[in-house]
């Protein structure tokens, strides 16, 4: 028995064997019990008892392979091995400025039932009502068990308790939003986390970003949120705050006044109300009526939009020299946007940006599109809950 195997047996490696195991087949979906045994760098029998505990759990089935594809010649074909997304479920949530969503989101990142709902005022405690009162719904209904719910706000959210610090587009000031949720689900484990940074997470897990270590998402409505990710990990900062570029500020004294008190941020520039101020639209109109209005803009989208195209550029310089990213994801609104002015936009980006990190930097739009936050606020709870999945899944 080689010294690997000898700790293989030991508790604390064989959770977080368990732990790994689950995580490949949670984000890459079903796979042979061999491709797990390459993965993991441990023996077949190993591997073999790992899914078989997985199995007694219910988080993970094995199919006897019905083709000859995989199979080595030698004994029987290698069982598939994949998530059970009716075992286990986890609630996820978005709260946006003008609607908020719930998803039923099973193990391997299945949606199995999703719900939308508009939000008729801004407080906090209606934003909680309706987040609860849609979750409390979803979880009756779910096939399996529920480990949590996620939910994502467009603001600064502490991560420790789920306080949101400053939420300007939504009017919440220290807004103690982990503790409304969690008094409506009581003994529900909840996660607040800011919308911009689930979104980074999911792209970088399972869309567009994955397999680059230094992202940044971008995603652009009423406000621009970011999230961004350095070496493959979130980055946080000392209260959890770090990544708020939608206050950088941009144009400085001829700029608009920005919700947060300065003037001339990003987001005052590039957002929906300068979006739909260049359209020639009201600054309020829903965002429905102007993507619409994007989709049907014709030869003159670029000439309309190119002040929001410089200033996206400009902000994406700045992004680049500090961050010097892989990969810049643009989400949200800017989705319709950049395709509609890129060149603008990537030499407005080009001029400002060094040129060292800007031969290194890729735009992309998001694979998961529309659904990168929900999908992220689902992983925030995947993610603490895996870490134990004996303890987590026997609960
Ligand atoms: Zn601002």
């Amino acid at each position: 028995m080689s010294v690997r195997e000898t700790l293989a047996g030991s508790p604390d490696v064989r959770r977080t064997n368990l732990a790994v195991l689950l995580r490949h087949l949670h984000l890459d979906g079903p796979m042979r019990r061999a491709e797990l045994t390459d993965r993991l760098g441990l023996t077949r029998s190993t591997v073999a008892d790992l899914v078989g505990e997985l199995a007694r759990l219910g988080a993970v089935e094995q199919l006897v392979a019905d083709n000859r594809a995989g199979h080595t010649g030698r004994g029987r074909p290698s069982p598939v091995v994949r998530p059970c997304a009716l075992g286990t479920q986890v609630l996820a949530g978005e709260v946006q400025v003008d609607q908020v969503e719930v998803a039923l989101v099973g193990l391997g990142g299945t949606v199995l039932r999703r719900d939308r709902r508009p939000l008729p005022d801004r407080a906090p405690t209606t934003a909680a009502e309706l987040v609860t009162t849609i979750a409390t719904e979803l979880a009756a209904k779910a096939p399996g068990r529920v480990l949590g719910l996620g939910v994502a706000v467009p603001g600064v959210t502490r991560d420790a308790d789920g306080n949101v610090r400053f939420a300007p587009n939504l009017g919440w000031r220290d807004v103690t939003f982990g503790r409304l949720l969690e008094s409506r689900m009581p003994g529900a484990h909840v996660q607040v986390v800011n919308d911009a940074d689930a979104g980074a997470l999911a792209e970088h897990l399972r869309g567009v970003a994955r397999g680059c270590g230094d992202v940044v998402f971008v995603e652009g409505d009423v406000g621009i949120g970011s999230g961004v990710i350095i070496g493959g990990q979130p980055l946080v900062g000392a209260g959890g705050y770090a990544g708020e570029l939608g206050h950088m500020v941009v144009v400085g004294r001829e700029g608009q006044r920005c919700r947060c008190g300065s003037v001339g941020c990003w987001e005052t520039e590039i957002g929906r109300q300068a979006v739909a101020r260049a359209l020639g639209l009201r600054a309020d109109v829903p965002r429905n009526s102007l993507v619409e209005a994007l989709h049907a803009i014709g030869p003159d989208g670029p000439r309309l939009l190119s002040q929001v195209a410089r200033h996206l550029g400009s902000g994406l310089a700045n992004v680049v020299n500090i961050f010097n990213p892989g990969l810049i994801v643009l989400g949200g609104l800017l989705r319709e946007v950049y395709p509609l002015v890129s060149s603008e936009v990537r030499h407005s980006m080009f001029a400002g940006a060094l040129a060292a990190p800007a031969e290194q930097v890729r735009l992309a739009l998001p694979e998961l599109g529309d659904d990168a936050v929900l999908f992220g606020a689902a992983e925030t709870v995947w993610r603490r809950a895996l870490i134990d999945p004996a303890g987590a899944l026997a609960a």
